[in-house]
């Protein structure tokens, strides 16, 4: 299924538009380089950029730099690719407001997403045609946002018929995925009938389309990768995760999305959270928005909130599980499902990796999760390592992140296609 999305990919390469800006070769020299793959970190290294593209990575001895670039010295920081939320939902919310789809709201959270260092988004659902028209025109050496990929809508249809239809319609707009959810919301709706599912997977693969699914329960992430699903896009947070379910993931080489940030979004403005004083997140707040989730109305709903609390229980369930599928060596893709209200882009994707390292994975492993691996995962085959060939899209950071995952935040500049992103 990834080799259908890579195709793609291939051809919206050949079709990029000409050379606007950053023409010639950039330099980074003197970094600690950590390229997103499993291979050691390079000290004292130089990456090379060349019109939007990597050219070399490698240690300062084995480098020539080109004629005629522009060096940068960054010696004693850490170079690493940029971030890659593999599932979020961009475009639709204003502040706390949903229904504020356009191509302006859509480029605001894709900068947004750029300045806190995440260079591509795989948006699982909710896209229009104004976002499948900035995905179609980001293969692009002048691009200066987070990447997006998009699945339109997420498909549901009370027929066989109407589901395949409705996939189809997302096919032919070009989505990257095919959405879908497998879950009641902790028994308040009906969940999707088995075998209306199995004919969305057909229909998705039929069209070369990988299926990605919403679940909460153990006994539906099985169901869905024996129908043939190809990516789990939350946590299962009903039991521990068991042989069976490892063995699924491994043998069908799916990866799995924690979205633990989520979770956390479903009770944290129960009462004011830690993060409303870190600065890293006051940077890009909106104070009306602040102001708005203090509301002691809105804590005390929260509070009193039955699903609110059963997630707030399911986050532990989920964090168990993560780590436990981490060292099953099962695929791990790092996402937050941020874009809805309270689910802060950019920011969230920090606070999932610090997460992640505190649910039992060493820095790297969250890294690796959130660039090579994710990149893997979602079939976005130019980004989420440094390696010759792949664009331009890395983070300059003043501490290394595989030290102490808090370091993520240590962003001094953030760089897509080679071009340095406005801060
Ligand atoms: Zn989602």
């Amino acid at each position: 299924m990834r080799s259908t999305i890579i195709s793609l990919l291939a051809l919206l390469t050949v079709f990029s538009l000409p050379a606007m800006a950053n023409e010639g070769s950039l330099a980074f020299v003197g970094a600690r380089i950590i390229d997103g793959t499993a291979a050691e970190p390079i000290e004292d290294g130089v990456v090379v950029i060349t019109d939007g593209r990597i050219r070399t990575v490698g240690p300062r001895s084995a480098v020539t730099i080109p004629e005629g670039a522009r060096q940068i010295n960054v010696s004693g920081k850490t170079i690493m690719p940029g971030l890659i939320n593999s599932h979020g939902h961009v475009g639709d919310t204003l502040g706390l407001s949903g229904g504020e789809y356009n191509t302006d709201n859509l480029l605001r959270q894709l900068s947004l997403y750029a300045r806190y260092g995440i260079t591509t988004v795989n948006s699982l659902g909710g896209d229009e045609e104004e976002g499948f028209a900035l995905r179609n025109s980001q293969y692009d050496q002048a691009l200066d946002r987070a990447r997006l990929l998009v699945s339109g809508s997420v498909v549901v249809g009370d027929s066989e018929e109407a589901i395949r239809a409705e996939v189809n319609r997302n096919a032919d707009r070009g989505a990257n995925f095919i959405k879908v959810r497998m879950d009641d919301n902790l028994g308040a709706t009906e969940k999707m009938p088995k075998n209306l599912f199995d004919a969305l997977v057909d229909q998705a693969h039929i069209r070369r389309l990988p299926v990605a699914v919403h679940l909460f329960y153990l006994d539906d992430a099985k169901y869905i990768l024996n129908s043939g699903a190809d990516l789990v896009a939350h946590s299962v947070r009903d039991l521990p995760v068991d042989s069976e379910f490892i063995n699924l993931l491994k043998s069908k080489d799916v990866c799995y999305i924690p979205t633990l940030t989520r979770e956390v979004s479903t009770f944290v403005y129960e009462s004011e959270p830690g993060f409303f004083s870190d600065p890293y997140f006051l940077q890009e707040a909106d104070p009306v928005v602040l102001q708005q989730l203090r509301s002691p109305e809105r804590q005390s709903r929260m509070r009193n909130s039955s699903s609110a609390q059963q997630y707030k229980i399911a986050l532990d369930v989920a964090m168990a599980n993560i780590n436990v599928l981490n060292a099953s060596g099962v695929k791990i893709a790092m996402g937050t499902d941020s874009g809805p209200p309270a689910r802060f882009q950019g920011y969230f994707v920090h606070m999932e990796m610090h997460m992640m390292v505190e649910a039992g994975l060493s820095p790297i492993d969250a890294i690796r999760a959130s660039t090579g691996v994710a990149a893997d995962c979602i079939g976005a085959r130019d980004v989420g390592t440094l390696e010759p060939g792949k664009w331009g899209d890395l983070l300059v950071l003043g501490a290394n992140p595989a030290e102490n995952i808090e370091n993520s935040k240590s962003i001094e500049s953030v760089w897509i296609a080679g071009n340095r992103v406005a801060e």
